[in-house]
């Protein structure tokens, strides 16, 4: 049996942690930029308030219901979901996490996983202080839909065992709200006037091999409680990683843009280095805003492969900022620049250059130094002199909350 423990309302339950009085009120988090609504807390779902929503659209609403705004605080959440991902792993060996706030667990040869769902959820809330819902089932694709039930029901657990119990939970179950269901799915399904789950089992092995792809048809599988989608307990190598952000304004000027340049490729570097990995090739692209049609629109990127696939901040930054002068035109307002690094290698397996001098290892050692640093001291304490001083370039956070567990001026005063 598959169980699928999904956090409810995530990012709003992480805020309202350490400000237990907004329990009962409610509160939403915006996104990068503080551009839209990404989480809501119930009652603030349910006084209509739609997820994905334009900030600047509901701000009157916002305002007039003294629902409390938080600017996301990734840092916070990060933290927070390892706590939830490390209490789960107690209840059995078999874990996949699957998003910051969703984890499916196996289970094998147990029974009452019902009254093990309800311990699951005290121990959760007592532990993180994070409410779950959990759904059970003998597929992953069954788990989903029983954790949409479970998120429904008063107890917050929904366990699909028997053949009926299925039966009825899919039956009128949208099509749209099916796991591994895409827009482009579920048009070319509705074509076919299927819109629930029921529909679509009821269809033969045939029809479904022939409209859908492979992938169709093991959900087909699952939603008759075949297992077809196995637990992915080792994440696979990760193939690029990446550093994206708006500015908080729109910016022609080279100095802020290398400023922001230099500080997400040193964000990059460090998560290389957390994924022990090392790039061979870095990407750098600078955006102009696509939403303002009435200036001149300039995407460029540039690929620079790394003379040695490294992952210090030094080496990196310096090759990011060499792409950035190449592609700059002064002629546009940017308003976000990506960097990714591709071509990842695992650390251990880089080999040195036999004829080119290299100082790597001495920039290696001084960005092993400063992750040491900035884990002790707080992210960003110890940091190149190129990512600026003043970020005036920096998004928008207007309402973030302390980075209670994870920054030491940020830990919660008592009394
Ligand atoms: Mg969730």
């Amino acid at each position: 049996m598959y169980a699928l423990v999904d956090g409810n309302n995530f990012y709003a339950s992480c805020e309202r942690l350490f400000r237990p009085e907004l329990n009962g009120k409610p509160v939403v988090v915006l996104s990068n930029n503080d551009g839209c609504i990404i989480s809501r807390s119930n009652e603030a779902k349910a006084l209509g308030i739609k997820m994905g929503v334009p900030y600047f659209k509901v701000k009157e609403l916002i305002e007039k219901e003294q629902v409390a705004v938080f600017s996301s605080n990734y840092t916070l959440y990060a933290d927070i979901s390892a706590r939830l991902m490390n209490n789960l792993a107690r209840f059995t060996p078999e874990v996949e996490v699957y998003s910051i706030d969703e984890c499916f667990l196996r289970f094998k040869g147990m029974d009452s996983l019902e009254t093990y769902a309800h311990q699951m959820r005290q121990s959760v809330i007592q532990n993180t202080g994070i409410p779950v819902s959990i759904g059970i089932a003998p597929t992953k694709t069954l788990a989903k839909l029983a954790n949409k039930k479970a998120k429904k029901s008063e107890s917050g657990v929904c366990v699909l065992e028997s053949d009926e119990a299925i039966h009825e939970a899919v039956e009128n179950f949208p099509i749209a709200d099916l796991w591994g269901i895409g827009r482009a799915y579920q048009a070319k399904l509705e074509l076919d006037y299927i819109f629930t789950a029921g529909q679509l089992r009821k269809q033969s092995e045939a029809w479904v091999k022939n409209k859908l792809t492979i992938q169709g048809l093991r959900m087909w599988h699952e939603l008759w409680g075949r297992s077809c989608i196995p637990l992915k307990e080792v994440l696979e190598r990760k193939q690029a990683i990446c550093t994206s952000r708006s500015f908080g304004k729109l910016t022609n000027n080279l100095e802020e843009l290398t400023e922001a340049t230099s500080s997400y490729t040193s964000r990059l570097a460090e998560k290389l280095r957390a994924d022990q990995s090392c790039a061979t090739i870095l990407n750098i692209q600078l955006l102009t805003n696509r939403f303002r049609k009435d200036l001149p629109q300039h995407n460029p990127c540039i690929s620079l492969p790394l003379s040695h696939p490294v992952n210090n901040t030094t080496d990196l930054i310096k090759t990011a900022v060499r792409g950035l002068k190449s592609i700059y035109n002064p002629r546009y307002q940017y308003s976000k620049v990506a960097v990714i690094a591709t071509g990842l290698i695992p650390e251990q397996e880089v080999q040195l250059h036999l004829f080119t001098e290299w100082n790597g290892p001495k920039n290696n050692s001084l960005s092993k130094l400063m992750d040491q640093l900035n884990r002790y001291y707080g992210s960003g304490t110890i940091r190149l002199a190129s990512e600026g001083f003043k970020k005036r370039w920096a998004m928008k956070r207007e309402n973030v909350s302390p980075s209670y567990t994870t920054d030491w001026e940020d830990v919660l005063k008592v009394g």
